[in-house]
């Protein structure tokens, strides 16, 4: 995880932003405190076949990290989109491109996060308990989905990142507390 995390520190994650072609088989997992978690993403104009390639690798590093969902920031790149899976069938693998949430739940509830870019941190966050999104498929084609529990928080999670936003935004002062030795290490481990 460590080492993966250098490869990504070597190579300036800026040249993402900005290359024509983006080296999709090279898309790792970045880490806090890489400031890239911290912008907010630029709309996809066109879902072409970087897109779909770029969804693909995002799809493929969420499953080797055992995860349910994995936003575009999460490898480097300030694109609109992000892939989730809430079963880990391969089956149920599903790309959002441009995801709009809305009409949210009014009840909330606390439930367990955790974020493969802040590892070993877990927290109780609150979130509505259900919610819409509406959304671009890889074919190009926009779709709605109204759903609660675990997929409606993959979607406000990964929505989040979309807007720069991080669970260490939503903590409730106790998980704060104690995920601080956990933060101040990722700290030291980036700058250093
Ligand atoms: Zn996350």
């Amino acid at each position: 995880m460590w080492s993966a995390k250098r490869v990504v520190c070597l190579s300036p994650y800026s040249i993402y932003y900005y290359a024509v072609n983006v080296k999709v088989d090279n898309l790792r997992i970045v880490f806090y405190p890489d400031p890239v978690l911290r912008r907010k993403t630029q709309p996809i104009a066109e879902v072409d076949d970087e897109v779909r390639a770029v969804a693909g690798r995002m799809l493929e590093l969420m499953h080797e990290a055992r995860g349910v969902g994995l936003a575009a920031p999460q490898v480097g790149l300030n694109w609109r989109m992000f892939v989730a899976n809430a079963t880990g069938d391969p089956a149920d693998d599903r790309v959002f491109i441009n995801p709009v949430l809305s009409n949210p739940a009014e009840e909330y509830a606390p439930h367990s996060e955790g974020c493969l870019s802040i590892p070993d941190v877990t927290a109780e966050i609150r979130r509505p308990v259900g919610i819409t999104i509406d959304a671009t498929d890889l074919d190009g084609n926009p779709f709605t989905l109204t759903d609660d529990d675990l997929p409606a928080r993959i979607w406000q999670h990964e929505t989040d990142h979309l807007e720069g936003v991080l669970i260490l935004d939503r903590m409730n002062p106790m998980d704060k507390l104690a995920s601080r030795r956990t933060l101040k290490l990722l700290e030291a481990e980036y700058s250093g």
